[in-house]
């Protein structure tokens, strides 16, 4: 009688089939090529797949090998018990992330890696399935232990040389110190007359050995404070106390030059507890620089309660710090300008060893200056300093 055709546009089935299939070869390729080993297992641990890297990982050559055994296979078995909780971990929390685990290859093999797992569920949120993504991590390690290595003979050598610049430094002192007591007697006239070509020439000497036992006793200073050979010992102190003392002991050098100073405590300060004769260092330090790079003008020590602690400023009018040198001044023996251009004596120490000195205490320091118009050190120290934080001034940066 004739034919009854059906027909139907299946154009959107066919389309997502195609996206489907590219879908599905999109995951595969990002499986396939993973650098990690991905492992998908049942809630059992039954490994159901793996990817390429995984059989190269456990040293495998066929996929058979691995499919259907227990993914406990693979964990070494100190960790098993390990292995066990965080499968547990994975279907409460849904993932785990980065647990180091020691790993057996097919042939035993022990290998560290870091596992991440997450619980694969189905479309009732019901767990149906773990997948897990290792990454061998013996490199790591090994880079890590290396770098262990390196440091601690770093920090050896730093000792053994921190060690050899002390005694040396120590040595070294002695015969300047006879050096300079008998250039002291001749210069007095103490062992006869001198004509004025020899006294010039004997005072020439007197000061370079001067110079020499500075640098020394800076280097043995600077050694000691880096192997933490520096202890403190913490009192409690008045600042009207402190800088009395300072203005004291510094009266000698202040008074060769020609300047005028201002010492202020700015209202009621309350007493510090912290290592006096290390705060009195790094003043002094800062007030001979002052004094030094000062040729006219007015010197002015001041303190004043600040953030919690005491906030010291030493501000002169002297020829001041280029911007550019500003943070460089702190690092060990540098000085700016140039011997010839540059007639002012020092060792380039000075605020090295003030910067590991603040450290120690907890304090800190900042400078502010104008090229030809003078700078501004602030010292700012805490009023109370726990010292359980600084067991070794090596912690110093
Ligand atoms: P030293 O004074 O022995 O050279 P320091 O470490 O104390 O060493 O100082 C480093 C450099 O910082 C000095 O050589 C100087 O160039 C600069 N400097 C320090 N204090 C001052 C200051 N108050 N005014 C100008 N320059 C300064």
């Amino acid at each position: 009688m004739g034919f009854v055709g059906i027909s139907r546009d299946i154009t959107e089935r066919k389309r997502a089939e195609v996206v489907l299939r590219e879908s599905e070869e999109l995951y595969r390729t990002l499986v396939e090529t993973s650098p990690d080993a991905i492992t998908l297992t049942d809630l059992d641990f039954t490994i159901l797949m793996v990817n390429r890297r995984a059989l190269a990982l456990y040293g495998c050559e066929r996929v058979e090998e691995m499919l259907g055994r227990s993914a406990f296979a693979f964990v070494a078995p100190e960790d098993q018990q390990r292995a066990t909780a965080n499968a547990q971990q994975i279907l409460t929390l849904g993932g785990v992330s980065n647990i180091e685990y020691t790993l057996l290859k097919q042939d035993g093999t022990r290998f560290p890696a870091e596992l991440s797992a997450t619980a694969i569920r189905d479309a009732e949120g019901k767990p149906k399935a773990f997948i897990g993504m290792v990454r061998d991590i013996t490199a790591c390690k090994q880079a890590a232990e290396e770098l262990l290595q390196a440091k601690e003979a770093a920090e050896a050598a730093n000792r053994a040389k921190s060690e050899f610049l002390s005694t040396m430094s120590h040595e070294l002192r002695t015969p300047i110190s006879v050096i300079l007591g008998y250039g002291s007697l001749l210069l007095e006239g103490m062992l006869g007359g001198l004509s004025e070509k020899q006294t010039h020439s004997l005072r020439l000497i007197n000061n370079s050995a001067k110079e020499l036992c500075d640098l020394i006793t800076a280097v043995l200073d600077v050694s000691r404070l880096e192997a933490g050979r520096l202890p403190l010992e913490m009192h409690m102190v008045e600042v009207s106390t402190l800088l009395e003392e300072i203005k004291a002991e510094t009266e000698a050098e202040r008074e060769r030059v020609d300047l005028t100073y201002t010492w202020t405590i700015q209202g009621d300060l309350p007493p510090l507890h912290t290592d006096p004769s290390k705060l009195k260092i790094v003043l002094k330090n800062l007030i001979r620089n002052a004094v030094k790079f000062t040729e006219e003008g007015n010197i002015t020590v001041e303190a004043q309660d600040c953030r919690g602690g005491i906030e010291f400023r030493v501000v002169d009018t002297g020829i001041g710090i280029p911007a550019e040198a500003l943070e460089l001044i702190f690092e060990p023996f540098l000085r700016i300008g140039t011997v010839t251009s540059d007639q002012r004596k020092g060792t380039g120490l000075g605020l090295y060893i003030v910067k590991r000195l603040l450290a120690l205490l907890g304090g800190t320091i900042t400078v502010e200056s104008k090229l030809g118009s003078g700078s501004t050190f602030r010292v700012w120290v805490p009023r109370e300093h726990s010292t359980s934080l600084n067991v070794s001034s090596n912690a110093v940066p």
